[in-house]
Order: C-alpha cells, then structure tokens, then sequence
C-alpha cells in the first residue's frame, strides 16, 4: 500500500497522473459483466427469451443485453436478426402478432417488447442493456424511439435502463427524449471526443476496434466517458480487456467472465 502510494506520489510529482478523476483504468472488480442477448447460453435458454433474461437475472449479472425492433404494425418485439433464421418473416415488415408467434429453440415464442418489460420489472437486480436496431428509414426509427421510451415510463423502468445502438441518429434521439439515459453508441466509427460531443454516455464497441485504436479507452475515460466491449467469449481476451482497463465486458458467457474476475 505505501509502495503504491509513493508510487502514485513519484507518478503524479513527475506529471505523469492528469487530475483526479481522469484516466482512471477500471480495476478487475469494478469491471461489470453484460449477458449479450441475455443468458442464452445455459441450459433452456434461447437468445433474447424471457428465460435468457432470468438466467442472467439469477447469475447476478450487472445487466441483460437485448434486441429490439418495430413491427409493421408499430409494436415492438424483441429479436436480433431481422430475418428469423429459416422463415421469410421480415421483423419491419410483419404484425406483432405473426413475429410473437416463432417459436424459439427453447419452446418460448419471441416475446414482445411488453411481455419482457413485465418479466423484468420484477427482476429489479439486473440492469436492461436495450439494443435499438438499425430501423429501414430515420422516420420508422424516430417512431420505434418515442415507442420504446413510452414503454420505459409505463413499467417503471427509465432508470433501471441503458441505451445502445449502431444508429446514431437513434442514439441521438433517445438522447433528446431521454437526457439524464446513459446511451452507448455501437458502430465503432466515432472518436471518444466525437462520442462526447453527441452527448452520449461512452462507446460500446467490438474488440477489434479497440485494438485497432489502443488509445480509445484512455481517452474516453480522460473524458468522462465509459467503455464497453463486445462479444468477448474467450478466456485470453476476457483478460485482455480486463488488464486494459474497459468499464464493460459485453459476454455470451457471462459465468466464465464472473469465475475470472473473480481471481
Ligand atoms: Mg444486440
């Protein structure tokens, strides 16, 4: 301990610490595992289910990552690609009802945005990482945004909630519905400062794009901002981004991620 101080004391006389609060990496047990597409990796559970969500719920995980999209029909319903594998069913392009009807590898239907919120709301340990999808047009994507933040109010869960999205303008909007939301931007094509200007809480990017530009982490956190990484599976680059310092650790295995921060 005194070592480290007089270390930090040497550090900070030769001017190599900027001032508090800056530049600070996130020691291993600060780091905060995400479940991506919630816990769909254990036993029963399928990607963005009901059960994927409990399972991280159960795991203590500090939030559920999930997708959301607009049907035709203006609901909204919580799947990752925008065709289910093996059927022709267009999530955009579809009634609410005709998507809540696939069944998923687990035996659950896909669930609409509704019937996750209710299950989640009374799983109040875990936060809700919400993925906006990229919509067909900036007007459906306006529409999905101001649908989503209703939903938000009417389950209580606004604060409960973070944003993500590869569209900018999506994030931005939340930004203005929502300004007191963290909102992590996902495309990897922004600068921590350029992040900073949008108003936005930080970057949430794929690996390669953090090692393709090793200075990012450093300086969103120079700059107040958070870092989260995805999809980070294995063992040698779950150690990685912990030695780097991120602030999230984005995971379809959030129980391996759980066992090494602990060590
Ligand atoms: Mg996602």
């Amino acid at each position: 301990m005194l070592n480290r101080l007089f270390l930090a004391s040497a550090l900070l006389l030769a001017g190599y610490i900027p001032a508090a609060g800056q530049n600070q990496e996130t020691s291993p047990s600060q780091i905060k595992v995400i479940a991506h597409r919630g816990y769909w990796t254990a036993p029963e559970s399928a990607q963005n289910s009901l059960a994927s969500f409990a399972k991280a719920d159960a795991i203590g995980v500090y939030g559920s990552e999930f997708d959301v999209w607009m049907t035709s029909d203006d609901d909204l319903v919580v799947n990752h690609d925008r065709i289910y594998a093996g059927t022709n069913i267009d999530m955009e392009k579809s009634l609410r009802e005709e998507i809540a009807s696939i069944v998923l590898a687990n035996g659950e239907k896909i669930p609409t945005l509704d019937q996750y919120f209710e299950q989640a709301a009374r799983m109040p340990g875990t936060r809700l990482i919400l993925e906006m999808k990229v919509h067909y047009t900036p007007e459906r994507e306006v529409e999905a945004v101001k649908k989503i933040v209703e939903k938000l109010r009417h389950h209580g869960l606004v604060e409960r909630t973070d944003i993500i999205s590869f569209s900018l303008h999506a994030c931005q909007r939340f930004h203005e519905e929502l300004p007191d939301t963290r909102i992590y931007y996902l495309a990897g094509n922004l600068s921590p400062q350029q992040l900073k200007d949008y108003g936005l809480a930080g970057l949430d990017y794929y690996m390669g794009v953090l090692r393709d530009h090793p200075q990012w982490i450093e300086q969103a956190h120079a700059l107040g901002l958070e870092v989260n990484v995805w999809t980070v599976n294995s063992e040698q680059d779950m150690q990685e981004f912990i030695d780097r310092g991120v602030d999230y650790i984005t995971t379809d295995y959030p129980e391996r991620l759980q066992a090494l921060l602990k060590k």
